[in-house]
């Protein structure tokens, strides 16, 4: 961050702008409309300002720069057309420690001024530290669509209320209380006008607060695989509400990122050898958690109900009548079909798709063999890295020929990806070579011929993203952009 976005509080304050000319009037404007008391000194004025002036809303000093001008004032924008005089402003203004920007000159700037989204007393400023004004200005033409003109007057209903809110109900209560009216049906009615009735609706919402424990819930959440993109409004809707997030290593660390700042974050683990905390452990943090009255967020990786045993978890808080709510979430398959290129079903290769785990009991696979080794099948092995040399060995002795294609990836979707692809026959000793690591989804199926074509077309697949692909046809490791 090369700013620190602050506002500033201006109400009353004199503050000069230097220059008469149409930017001068833009920026004096903003000035008052930040309450400012504004002197523009030039010896000339626009039109703009001339009106401003004779209005009374501005002064007007009308003489050159000088020095004077900068006398008692707490901020100073430049805007004449002369880069000499402009640096003489900018210079004067440092050494007397009074914040100074020049318009188009961020040499010359100690502060700068951001695009603005103005719902007063909402206001949202959007800065690219001046590397592309264009691009705030878009960021800011995107916000203005997604905020209701009304934002405004939502955030003065809220002010109205933040006392006897503070007053009646503890801090724990708190946040909910506002989170339930501010995104609740109490918006809906500031939104389309109906001011008196969600005043009336809030004032019902706080009895009822008052009255009411505050309820905990587990929000059993996907994470998806692990690119930030790819979690759903719902998953970040509730990584932004919950008082605590119970996480383990599949979730990405720009995901966690992701949860709200307070929040307090536990590691639950589950790497194969590192069960930090134990399933009946995790269940029974959950109940306790929210028997409390917090709101637990349980993030997994990928989808919940997909080798997540977020059934289990589910089943141990029905049982407890603890409040829940699922997420579903990308599962590790889908993110791999589209990152890597290759797509589980194709009207010429495959006509179904079969998700099955390669985890091992006993050091031992327990699979349905026959069924796996289908023609025109995509099968596709989560936690199959073990056991890879057992799984392509038991798929060739039960019927798939061994030159059927088929991949090994590794963190896909992240921008680590790599991705093996070999002949079922040589995958386990190609996969060795590469010295992957999980966490690992193994694809096998003719399906993974397309990824030669989908991989390559541009925006696509990888999405310009440099993925070292390894392949059993050119052992060299070569970049796929
Ligand atoms: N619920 C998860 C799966 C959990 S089991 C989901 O729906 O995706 C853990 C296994 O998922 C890993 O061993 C691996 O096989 C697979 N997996 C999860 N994320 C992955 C990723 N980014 N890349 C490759 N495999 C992944």
């Amino acid at each position: 961050m090369d700013h620190l976005p602050i506002f500033l509080k201006l109400a009353g304050e004199r503050c000069a702008v230097i220059g008469g000319g149409e930017v001068a009037a833009r920026k004096a404007r903003l000035l008052l409309d930040a309450g400012a008391r504004v002197t523009v000194t030039a010896p000339e004025l626009c039109e703009a300002l001339a009106d401003l002036a004779r209005q009374g809303r501005i002064e007007h000093r009308a003489a050159a720069f000088t020095r004077e001008a900068l006398a008692g004032v707490v901020l100073v924008i430049a805007a004449t057309d002369d880069r000499a005089v402009n640096a003489e402003v900018s210079r004067l203004a440092r050494a007397q420690g009074t914040p100074v920007n020049v318009v188009d000159d961020p040499e010359l700037c100690s502060f700068i001024l951001p695009a603005i989204v103005d719902r007063s007393p909402v206001v949202i400023a959007v800065s690219t530290g001046g590397a592309s004004p264009v691009l705030a200005r878009l960021l800011r033409a995107r916000l203005e669509s997604l905020i209701p003109a009304t934002y405004g007057q939502l955030a003065q209903l809220a002010q109205r209320f933040r006392e006897r809110v503070k007053r009646a109900l503890p801090p724990p209560a708190r946040r909910p209380f506002w989170e339930r009216v501010l995104q609740g049906p109490i918006a809906g009615l500031v939104f389309s006008g109906r001011l008196q009735q969600a005043e009336e609706a809030l004032e019902r919402e706080l009895d009822d607060s008052t009255q009411r424990a505050p309820v905990g819930e587990v929000y059993l959440v996907g994470a998806g695989p692990g690119d930030p993109d790819l979690l759903t409004f719902a998953a970040l809707r509730l990584m932004q509400q919950a008082d605590v997030v119970l996480y383990d290593n599949l979730v990405s660390p720009a995901i966690v990122d992701l949860t709200r700042r307070d929040a307090r974050r536990i590691y639950v683990g589950k790497r194969r050898a590192d069960h930090t905390m134990r399933q009946e452990q995790i269940n029974a943090l959950m109940i306790e958690l929210a028997t409390q009255g917090q709101r637990v967020l349980r993030l997994k990786g990928g989808d919940p109900y997909v080798f997540g045993r977020g059934g289990e978890e589910i089943e141990s808080l029905a049982a407890a009548g603890v409040r829940f709510q699922v997420v579903p979430g990308i599962t590790a398959a889908c993110g791999v079909a589209a990152y890597a290129g290759i797509p589980l079903t194709h009207r010429d290769y495959a006509q179904s798709c079969v998700l099955v785990t390669g985890h091992l009991k006993d050091g031992t696979m327990d699979l349905d063999w026959h069924g796996l080794a289908r023609p025109r099948q995509t099968l596709v092995i989560y936690m199959g890295l073990l056991g890879l040399p057992a799984l392509c060995e038991q798929l060739i002795a039960h019927g798939l020929p061994a030159d059927m294609p088929a991949a090994v990836v590794q963190q896909a979707t992240l921008p680590q990806q790599r991705v093996v692809v070999a002949p079922l026959g040589e995958l386990a000793c190609k996969v060795e070579e590469a010295g992957l690591h999980p966490p690992t989804l193994v694809i096998v199926g003719d399906v993974v011929k397309l990824r030669d074509k989908l991989a390559w077309f541009e925006g696509a697949p990888d999405r310009g993203r440099a993925v070292p692909v390894l392949s059993a046809q050119a052992p060299e490791q070569t970049a796929d952009h």
